[in-house]
């Protein structure tokens, strides 16, 4: 139809960006996950590979990608915290999380794209290579509560610089008015809640270090020394 036509076309994921990125008024939207539902994933994992990966379509929602890497012993290395997101929802804008200091975002950890081009204008990622790594067996999570910012932010700096630093370290701001700070004591277990009820925030932002270290069984004894 050509240019003058105004004809806009969005390619839709999963529908969760926030600004109706995955519109266009008047256009065309295209369903991505048809593609994901329609092409299985090839994984390319054997013998002693050094860059295994698996060939997915953009379609395709990461929590799939994962329990089907899992089967195989095996898992992407860098992630987003919530995994209902299709590849290419994320890797059209990098797609950060926890692992991003030690691996890049995920977009930093593909082998190849597919891409559908339009005059040069769009691209429509049709297919990815995803890097793999052997899946961890064991992870020792942690959340870490601060009350200063710049306490929060040096001892993150210092976890991420650091040569035997953690697997996945993450900072949030908890603010009240999002709700987070109501509800956040529900991620400590068991006796921690008692230690977290001793934090008040008074309605100021509370500042949250996420971390976790991978380990082996053979480890279970020493982890915990090793997260303090
Ligand atoms: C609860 C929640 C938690 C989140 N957590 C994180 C996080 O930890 N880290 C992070 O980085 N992001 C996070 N996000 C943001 C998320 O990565 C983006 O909103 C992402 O774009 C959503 O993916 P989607 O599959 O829903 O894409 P959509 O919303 O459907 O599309 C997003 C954009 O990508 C384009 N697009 C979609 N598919 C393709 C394709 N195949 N080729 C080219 N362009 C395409 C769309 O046109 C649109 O512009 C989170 C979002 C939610 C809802």
């Amino acid at each position: 139809m050509g240019p003058t036509s105004g004809l806009t076309i969005a390619p839709r994921g999963h529908g969760h960006s926030l600004e109706g990125q995955a519109q266009a008024h008047q256009g065309v939207v295209i369903n991505m996950e048809s593609l994901g539902k329609s092409q299985e994933m090839r994984f390319h994992i054997n013998g002693n590979m050094k860059t295994p990966y698996v060939d997915v379509s953009a379609g395709e929602l990461w929590i799939n990608i994962l329990h089907e890497s899992l089967s195989h012993g095996y898992a992407p290395k860098s992630w987003t915290d919530y995994l209902h997101l299709t590849v290419g929802g994320t890797l059209s804008n990098a797609g950060i999380s926890g692992q991003a200091f030690r691996h890049g975002p995920q977009i930093n950890n593909v082998h190849q794209l597919q891409v559908v081009t339009g005059l040069g204008q769009f691209g429509i990622i049709t297919r990815a290579h995803i890097s793999l790594e052997p899946a961890p067996k064991m992870v020792k999570w942690m959340k870490v509560l601060y009350m200063d910012f710049t306490t929060f932010t040096k001892d993150q700096e210092q976890l991420i610089s650091s040569n035997s630093s953690f697997d996945y370290v993450e900072g949030f701001v908890l603010i009240n008015q999002t709700g987070h700070l109501n509800n956040w004591r529900s991620s400590f277990k068991n006796k921690d809640p008692a230690l977290a009820s001793r934090v008040v925030s008074n309605g100021k932002p509370i500042f949250c270090l996420e971390i976790a270290k991978y380990y082996k069984q053979e480890d279970i004894d020493t982890i915990d020394q090793v997260m303090l």
